[in-house]
């Protein structure tokens, strides 16, 4: 049996460019001044949040001014620590639980120090936060998130009345927005998305007149494309950002370029004779004579045991099939119909092309999910990097002068 070994490293590969230029398509479908709070919580979706947070506040694709955004948002306190201090405002969504106040308080203390916008949606943990924020000697921006229909965090509707005055009557409190969350905008005409932003308008307008300067917000990326009414004072996109269209389907109108491609070395090569099985179980037995590669990344990296026997690789940008059960660290793949493939050769596991057949789209089709989880599985092992040569067609982007 031949065998040749190679050491090489699999990696994230994140385009500063895709992400300016899906700035860019957003802005397309927003009237002028309607702000972009840029969602990077999760590691912004896998991809990095340091790198995605720098790429979207420090650079800028030709055409634009300042940061390509004006507020990044996360879903913990723990995410907004790591972000730094990034020249937008950070917004902390979930909402803080009274009773989780003890065990935050230093982590609340440090994102009031650090001017975090949090959010509330019951008055204890409106009280809770004034206590807090008075120690500290400081003011802090609240928002409340209101459930309009999702059944999941916020107030309802009714107790909002309630939960703003107990904001207002706190000197060391900043009423600052009101927002809420749709269930399912990436669906055309979804009549329960307009019934949710019908809900909200109901809910946040006397609160709105009588407080100025308050922040409406509800668009995430499905009704940022399909529910134009929704946009208000703010949108907060996710997974378009990333490339990824709403619907979980490359679309026509949209010019979308995913960010990410994920790509690991070929570490070795096996011939293998007709006959052989491969991997954990004898899952897949070759038909004919043919090569193996083997590739440094497995279920543990995100590469998950669902795209065992299913998932196709590019090598030398052809398919190659994921051959026997995807494991822990390894995964194989046949290179029969690449003879040209040698060992060191770049395997992209997860294409920056929509319709390739290793895109996001077809890796969450194989395992039956959506590309928002393929990317938010991508383990800690695999090291994002940003694209350093600019491909054919990108934009220029330059890096903000330091003020
Ligand atoms: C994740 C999230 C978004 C972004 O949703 P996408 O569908 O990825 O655009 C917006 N708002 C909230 C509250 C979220 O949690």
């Amino acid at each position: 049996m031949d065998a040749t070994c190679f050491l090489g490293e699999p990696r994230v590969v994140i385009s500063r460019s895709a992400l300016l230029h899906n700035v860019k398509v957003l802005r397309s479908h927003l009237r002028d001044g309607v702000k972009i709070c840029a969602m990077v919580k999760a590691n912004a979706y896998g991809h990095n949040a340091e790198l995605v947070a720098d790429a979207l506040c420090n650079f800028s694709a030709d055409g634009m001014e300042g940061p390509a955004i004006d507020a990044l948002a996360v879903a913990t306190l723990e995410e907004a620590a790591a972000l730094g201090e990034p020249p937008v405002p950070v917004l902390v969504m979930r909402p803080l639980e009274n009773v989780y106040v003890a065990q935050q308080r230093e982590a609340l203390e440090l994102a009031i120090a650090m001017g975090r916008m949090l959010t509330v949606a019951s008055a204890e943990a409106a009280g809770d936060l004034a206590r807090l924020a008075t120690a500290c000697n400081k003011r802090v921006a609240v928002q409340i998130m209101l459930d309009t229909g999702m059944s999941r965090e916020g107030v309802c509707p009714v107790a909002l009345e309630r939960i703003a005055q107990s904001i207002v009557r706190q000197p060391s409190l900043r009423l600052a927005g009101l927002c809420t969350h749709f269930a399912g905008s990436e669906e055309a005409q979804s009549l329960f998305t307009l019934e949710q932003l019908e809900q909200f308008l109901l809910a946040v307008s006397p609160i709105a007149a009588r407080i100025g300067r308050l922040i409406l917000h509800a668009a995430n990326s499905g009704a940022i494309f399909i529910v134009p009414d929704s946009h208000l004072d703010m949108v907060r996109p996710g997974i378009s950002l990333y490339g990824i269209d709403p619907t979980c389907q490359p679309s026509a109108d949209r010019p979308l370029r995913p960010a990410m491609r994920w790509t690991a070395p070929l570490t070795m090569i096996r011939s293998i004779r007709a006959g052989t099985a491969v991997g954990y179980g004898q899952s897949w037995w070759a038909k004919h004579d043919t090569r193996i590669g083997l590739i440094p990344v497995g279920y543990a990296d995100g590469y998950w045991r669902a795209f065992s026997n299913r998932a196709v690789t590019l090598v030398h940008s052809k398919p190659a099939p994921v051959v026997g059960r995807v494991s822990m660290d390894y995964t194989t793949i046949d290179l029969g119909n690449i003879p040209e493939a040698t060992v060191g050769d770049e395997v992209t596991l997860l294409d920056d092309d929509p319709l390739s057949p290793a895109s996001a789209y077809a890796l969450a089709r194989w395992a039956g999910t959506v590309p928002y989880e393929v990317f938010c599985s991508i383990g800690q092992r695999m090291h994002r990097i940003v694209q350093r040569q600019e491909r054919d067609g990108d934009d220029a982007e330059r890096r903000l002068a330091e003020e």
